[in-house]
């Protein structure tokens, strides 16, 4: 029965590498490394009813447990190269499966990213992908070099998710097919990060709120950030659907964008602006780094705004 599932997982993910020397069928798959590059090695799960909502489709299911790690690999500036998935399902669901896998592919393809191997478990729903993509010796992206005076930036717009999820609870979530498409199918924005490399100081991607994760890299670069509300770019659909007020909260502590948030010096803003523009990605600068520590965001008058929330926690009560 497993076997079965494996084999239609395989079927459905059949991008072929070169560096590929054993993939699923044995006890471990082998690969070989480009001379020259270094590794990037990430890994995410998502647990029903924590990460993604019961009912969720399985081919939505599929792209975000990738999605979510190509983000990470994005955030590093690495090219995605090869992917594990440990599945773990309450029953050996063949539908189920082929639809999760289909749904993992159609990220995976255009990538020519190759699943090389995994595991297959009876349990709760949970979906953990792990990801190996290549960097440059000593190009990955970290969080750890914004300086003073560097321009915050993101790519895309923010809230959209938490927006989406916000309208799956409405009786007929079809009028927000926009924003729930965001949640479920998140965009990894693994080109503009592969153009930020060598021009960004710090990047991460955007998993838990703007709030949250530039505090990750104020934290790692040792600065402060300042963030003007105002200058955050919020999509026409949220806007449509959401007062201003509920859009900046979702802008500011919505999780699951996956937008890529980075800090560059500020005389190449306007060129990596130019450059994401040409890959079809929106870039904002929404604010400046600081000497001293955290995030402020105020609003045109100046005032200080105040987070709901600063981000996801699953361990919160
Ligand atoms: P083992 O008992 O040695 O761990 P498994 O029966 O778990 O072997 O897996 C057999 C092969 O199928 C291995 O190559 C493994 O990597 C692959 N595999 C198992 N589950 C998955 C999955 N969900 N997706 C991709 N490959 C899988
Ligand atoms: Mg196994």
């Amino acid at each position: 029965m497993e076997f079965d599932l494996i084999d239609r997982i395989r079927r459905h993910t059949d991008v072929h590498r070169d560096d590929v020397l054993t993939g699923i069928g044995d006890d471990a798959a082998v690969v070989a490394v480009p001379t020259g590059r270094e590794l990037a090695i990430a890994v995410d799960t998502l647990v029903e009813g924590v990460h993604f909502p019961v009912g969720t489709a399985p081919a939505d299911i599929g792209w975000k447990a990738l999605a979510v790690n190509l983000s990470d690999l994005a955030a590093m500036g690495a090219t995605p190269a090869w992917a594990l998935l440990a599945l773990t399902l309450p029953t050996p669901d063949e539908a189920f499966v082929d639809g999760l896998a289909r749904g993992f592919a159609e990220l995976a393809t255009p990538f020519r990213l190759a699943l090389i191997g995994g595991d297959t478990t009876r349990g709760p729903l949970t979906v953990t992908v792990a990801v190996h993509g290549f960097t440059a010796p000593d190009g990955a992206l970290l969080r750890s070099g914004a300086r003073p005076g560097d321009v915050v930036m993101v790519t895309g717009t923010l809230g959209d998710a938490a927006a989406g999820l916000r309208c799956l609870a409405e009786a007929d979530a079809s009028p927000y097919a926009a924003l729930v498409d965001r949640l479920n199918r998140p965009t990894p924005r693994v080109a503009a990060g592969q153009a930020l490399r060598g021009v960004a100081t710090a990047c991460i991607d955007i998993s838990d709120g703007l709030v949250a994760d530039l505090g990750h890299i104020c934290a790692e670069s040792g600065v402060g950030a300042d963030i003007d509300a105002a200058m955050l770019p919020r999509s026409a659909a949220m806007l449509a659907h959401f007062h201003d007020a509920d859009a900046l909260q979702f802008a500011l502590g919505g999780g699951d964008d996956y937008e890529l948030c980075f800090t560059v010096p500020a005389d190449r803003a306007g060129d990596v602006a130019a450059d994401l523009a040409r890959l079809g990605c929106g870039a904002a600068r929404i604010g400046r780094v600081v000497e001293g520590s955290g995030v402020r965001v105020t609003d045109t008058s100046g005032e200080s705004v105040m987070l709901a929330r600063t981000g996801w926690n699953h361990f919160a009560a």
